[in-house]
């Protein structure tokens, strides 16, 4: 694991294991310099083990970039449920999962992931304060995809501005992969705009019911990446942005939900040299983190999310901005820009602690 690329210094990986539930789980905090590490709980079939470690290691470290680059007060962790979700999130296996949030005494803060619902988080509140995305109670945030799908708009509006010197969606041709919990909500507020959107989804009624709703035209989920598109929106998995689609894809903008679209991290260059807007996935996709930690602050006001989450344009702007004027990658603007934030805490804590 320590050289595994994933790995990073992280700060803490805990293997949790429950015999009598059959749960056997990873928790990773890659980083609590902000805050406590927050982010989602994935429950998947992995190969193995060693490929649950790796994922964990991998999205808990995105968390740190992603809570830092929005400004959030919370560090980066992550956790996954090994095995099949109709099977391994029995009440037992779930309440064991809890309690091993819970021996962490608040320095990981469990969300809903892949594979996990809110009715699963619920169940875990019963056994520790340390979960945010409930469906109940006072700071209750609830389904975090509407200002998942805001964020995103705004970033699209956002790339078309910096191209375009307008973000008039008018007329836009904006392919949206994937008609999920955020895909579909993107693609009301982009119909709305006025965009003509072209869609492609394995699921065939939501893309049926795109048609008929927006007047879409429905592609197979496989050609879409390669559509003449003004805006190509990933929604569904992450590894759509590939070496051979920056090179060859006739597309003007990428901007979409899903987490790691890029397949390999040299794509970022590739994007940028190709002349491709790419509005970084975990900026532009932290709506619902943004949501959620608004419940984990104890302190939940929908109003007050959604004026943070309309800062994520702001950002993107600074981000396409700085890119322009250093000429370099977007990814890897974003990712000094999220760095930076972390150093300068880091830098205080360290002098807190000479102090002392
Ligand atoms: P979802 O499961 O509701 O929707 C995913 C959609 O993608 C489904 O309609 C599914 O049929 C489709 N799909 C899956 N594989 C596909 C493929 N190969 N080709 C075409 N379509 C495919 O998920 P969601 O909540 O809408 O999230 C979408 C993406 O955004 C995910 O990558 C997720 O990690 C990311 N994300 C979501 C949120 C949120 O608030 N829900 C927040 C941040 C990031």
């Amino acid at each position: 694991m320590f050289d595994s690329p994933e790995y990073d210094s992280h700060e803490e990986v805990v293997t949790v294991s429950d015999p009598d539930s059959g749960l056997r789980a990873v928790i990773a905090i890659h980083s609590t310099i902000l805050g406590p590490g927050l982010g989602g709980v994935r429950c998947w079939q992995y190969r193995d083990g060693m490929d649950a470690v790796r994922d964990a290691l991998r999205l808990s470290r995105g968390m740190t970039y992603k809570n830092a680059l929005v400004g959030l007060p919370l560090g980066g962790g992550k956790s996954v449920i090994l095995g099949d979700p109709a099977i391994s999130k029995s009440p037992a296996a779930l309440q064991a999962f809890a309690r091993a949030i819970d021996r962490l005494d608040g320095r990981y803060v469990a969300a809903e992931d892949v594979g996990m619902t809110v009715a699963d988080i619920d169940m875990m509140r019963d056994v520790t304060p340390h979960v945010a995305g409930t469906s109940w109670g006072a700071a209750a945030s609830g389904d975090p995809s509407p200002y998942t799908a805001e964020g995103v708009f705004l970033g699209i509006k956002a790339a078309v501005e910096a191209q375009n010197g307008s973000d008039d969606l008018t007329g836009a041709r904006v392919g949206v992969l994937g008609l999920g919990a955020v895909g579909w909500k993107l693609a009301e507020k982009l119909n709305e705009a006025g965009a003509s959107l072209v869609v492609a989804d394995i699921n065939v009624t939501r893309t049926v019911r795109a048609a008929a709703n927006f007047n879409a035209k429905i592609i197979d989920p496989m050609r879409l990446p390669f559509e003449e598109l003004d805006v190509f929106a990933p929604c569904a998995l992450g590894g759509t942005l590939t070496r051979d689609f920056a090179e060859s894809a006739p597309v003007k903008i990428i901007c979409g939900a899903a987490n790691n679209q890029l397949a390999t991290p040299d794509v970022d260059m590739a994007l940028w040299e190709a002349g491709k807007l790419y509005a970084p996935d975990y900026l532009v996709n932290a709506g619902g983190v943004i949501n959620v930690a608004a419940e984990a602050a104890g302190d939940y006001d929908a109003y007050a999310v959604m004026i943070r989450v309309r800062a994520i344009a702001e950002t993107a702007r600074a981000v396409f901005a700085e890119a322009k004027d250093k000429n370099t990658p977007t990814g890897a603007v974003a990712d000094t820009m999220a760095l930076e934030r972390i150093e300068a805490a880091r830098s205080v804590s360290v002098a807190q602690r000479a102090e002392r």
